[in-house]
């Protein structure tokens, strides 16, 4: 990968960037910056050097579609804040509001174009549509740097295309997330516990049968467990699960067993009335009731991990010499229902372990516990990205940076 500790001579040229500000959000506030701060370093260095920097970044899953809900106007305010140097809203991604403010950008100014996920052919699966956006976005740049790593894994327009048009290099951030997850991969310390929660549950199931092969224990809780408890037999009740995939957890269970590797399920879950949560205003009404987890009533939601689960997740991280974290054990960003996030934070910054917490939401749970980045190995800004990488697993957003244009 080329550096852009490669780049000279920045001055007059206008460096197109891809950055991950995919930030969680409570109504315009933004809940955690990490990935904003995160970006810093690389901005700041090509800033110092005169370069004019057009930012490309996506909020959310708009779907093609502009919708103001997912305006990046909260993440210009706050780069501006961190960056002390005023960014430009560019009104639109690559229409004559974004035409404009890159034509009026001096040297030292900052333009974020708006959410490049409007825009259909990012995310296209069609390539003449993505390499048309990413013609556009190219008339933008004079050279691109890839610098959002919660992306790479993604083939789309502002990721992938874009690096095969200008001449392109990796951002600070890329390249340090990169070498820490190296080591993950070549001949970690064992016993090497991998945790897995959150909701992306078809996504990520995906990569169970990847990971049983390099980690000697799997924990799974959040989302991802219902679909296995659901294989084992169990009533999930009104729980997230995905139906089409409850076949393929009984066989990773089985493959488990028989290769010698454990698979940690929740022993108890914390359920909660679906219709008592405002998953929009983040609040819970009703109780949090735990029961064993073969016992779930078939009208209540898993929504955390219980007690026992916590205690016996937290031993088998206490063991470990390497762990690798993604995805909360329950709707963490509601009070009542983060004990078992908690847990699992805390056994891993107990541990002398080496320990890599990826994802947005999962660092931002341990951010708001009030944990330091430095109470952990490292703090991954990539959730998805990460994962496919630990799975060996080629991204395209990286991939691309190794070729010659
Ligand atoms: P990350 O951003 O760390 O990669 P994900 O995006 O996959 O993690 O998942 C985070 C989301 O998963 C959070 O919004 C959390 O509320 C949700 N979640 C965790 N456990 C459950 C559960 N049991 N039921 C529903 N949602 C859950
Ligand atoms: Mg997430």
């Amino acid at each position: 990968m080329k550096s852009i500790a490669d780049m000279q001579d920045l001055a007059g040229k206008r460096v197109l960037i891809r950055c991950d500000f995919n930030v969680p959000l409570k109504g315009d506030t933004i809940t955690d910056d990490g990935r904003i701060k995160a970006a810093l370093p690389t901005l700041e260095k090509l800033l110092s050097q005169g370069a004019k920097l057009v930012i490309m970044a996506h909020l959310g899953r708009p779907d093609g579609q502009v919708n103001p809900k997912y305006s990046l106007a909260p993440v210009a305010k706050r780069l501006g804040e961190l960056l002390g140097v005023p960014v430009t809203l560019a009104a639109d991604v690559v229409g004559p509001g974004a035409k404009a403010a890159v034509e009026s950008l001096a040297d030292g100014q900052v333009v974020l174009l708006e959410n490049v996920r409007f825009e259909p052919g990012e995310a296209s699966k069609v390539d003449a549509e993505r390499q048309a956006l990413a013609q556009q976005y190219a008339n933008f740049g004079d050279v691109f740097v890839s610098d959002g790593f919660g992306v790479v894994h993604r083939k789309q327009a502002s990721v992938y295309d874009i690096a095969k048009l200008l001449p392109a290099y990796a951002g600070l951030l890329v390249e340090k997330e990169v070498s820490v997850l190296r080591k993950l991969t070549v001949d970690p310390a064992r016993p090497y516990v991998v945790v897995l929660g959150g909701a992306k549950v078809a996504d990520k199931l995906a990569v169970i049968d990847n990971l049983l092969k390099v980690a000697d224990t799997l924990i799974i809780g959040g989302g991802m467990a219902y679909t296995f408890l659901k294989a084992l037999g169990y009533e999930v009740g009104a729980s997230l699960m995905d139906e089409s995939k409850v076949e393929a957890c009984g066989d990773y269970l089985k493959q488990a067993a028989a290769q010698g590797k454990t698979i940690l399920l929740p022993v108890d879950v914390a359920t909660i009335n679906p219709a008592e949560l405002d998953f929009a205003a983040m609040t819970l009404s009703g109780d949090v009731v735990v029961c064993p987890a073969e016992e779930m009533p078939v009208e209540r939601e898993g929504a955390d991990i219980g007690p026992a689960s916590a205690k016996i997740f937290a031993e088998a991280i206490s063991k470990a010499a390497t762990v690798f974290w993604n995805g909360p054990m329950g709707i963490s960003e509601i009070p009542a229902l983060a004990a078992g996030t908690k847990a699992i934070a805390a056994a891993l910054v107990e541990s002398s372990a080496f320990s890599v917490v990826g994802g947005g939401d999962s660092a931002a749970a341990v951010r708001n516990f009030g944990y330091a980045d430095g109470d952990f190995g490292h703090i991954s800004t990539g959730g998805g990205a990460s994962l496919e990488y630990l799975e060996g697993k080629t991204l395209p957003g990286l991939a691309v940076l190794d070729e010659e244009n």
